[in-house]
């Protein structure tokens, strides 16, 4: 057996959810390829009782279930043992750093990852401190972390060198300059209403890189003016940002 480059595993009370979606398209690709292996453990093969009880009632009283520590913990221990050493562990919560395309070029760096998904109303408070990090998806409550493990994966997955077939698709995509994408377009030249912007058909290169940085701009100022004010534009992306206003000034 081809050694796998990355190894990540997941602990998860529903281990027959991976790879799921992640088995097509690129990512699948990329396990086939060896490029990262997915390993799920279930947390419920560490419980040590009869009823192979993985949650309990909160303290305190309230509704909902919370996972118990003791087989989560033992889990823990057997997928630390079985990572390369520098692989960090990482919970799944909603109470997380939200998740970015940062963190998914960091975290594609490691030798592996441990995604640890909760259910119910999440893990013993006691668990947490063992973790590196704790990521989240978004301002939403999901009720497991496995499609949140899944998305992050996807994410880096495809970061991994030898992944994805044209490297160069990756330092123009979005977020990758703290930008939006500009518009992209393929064949036919015409298509109902619209047509491709002349500029893309002219063969000028140098050309095409300027109309693409501005629209990319444009697009980030209308979606996205975040991402300007927390990343200022630079000396080419400020004459830009003139122009754009003056076209603005000359529409009204
Ligand atoms: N009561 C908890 C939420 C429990 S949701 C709270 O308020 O913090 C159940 C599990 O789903 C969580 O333990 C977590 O692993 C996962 N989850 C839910 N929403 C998530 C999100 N936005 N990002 C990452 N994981 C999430």
């Amino acid at each position: 057996m081809n050694e796998s480059l990355k190894q990540y595993i997941v602990l998860t009370l529903f281990p027959e959810m991976f790879p799921g979606p992640l088995a097509s398209s690129i990512t699948g690709r990329a396990l086939d390829q060896n490029h990262v292996g997915i390993e799920a453990i279930n947390i419920r093969d560490f419980t040590t009782d009869k009823h192979r009880v993985v949650d309990d009632t909160p303290y305190g009283g309230g509704s909902g279930m919370v996972m118990k520590p003791e087989p989560l913990s033992a889990a823990l221990a057997a997928a630390r043992a079985k990572l390369p050493e520098g692989s960090p562990s990482i919970l799944m919560t909603p109470q997380g750093e939200p998740f970015s395309q940062a963190r998914a070029h960091e975290l594609a760096q490691a030798p592996g990852l441990l995604f640890v998904c909760g259910r119910y109303e999440g893990i013993d408070e006691r668990i947490r401190q063992t973790f590196d990090l704790e990521l989240s998806v978004g301002d939403y409550v999901l009720s497991g972390g496995e499609l949140p493990a899944m998305l992050m994966m996807d994410a880096i997955i495809r970061l991994l060198p030898g992944v994805l077939g044209n490297p160069e698709s990756l330092s123009e995509e979005s977020f990758q300059r703290h930008r939006l994408e500009y518009p992209q377009y393929t064949r036919p030249a015409q298509f109902q209403e619209g047509e491709v912007p002349a500029v893309l058909l002219s063969g000028n290169h140098a050309k095409i890189r300027r109309w693409r940085r501005k629209e990319s701009l444009r697009r980030t100022l209308q979606r996205r003016p975040d991402l300007l004010k927390q990343y200022p534009p630079d000396k080419e992306e400020q004459e830009l940002l003139r122009e754009l206003q003056a076209e603005e000034e000359a529409k009204s």
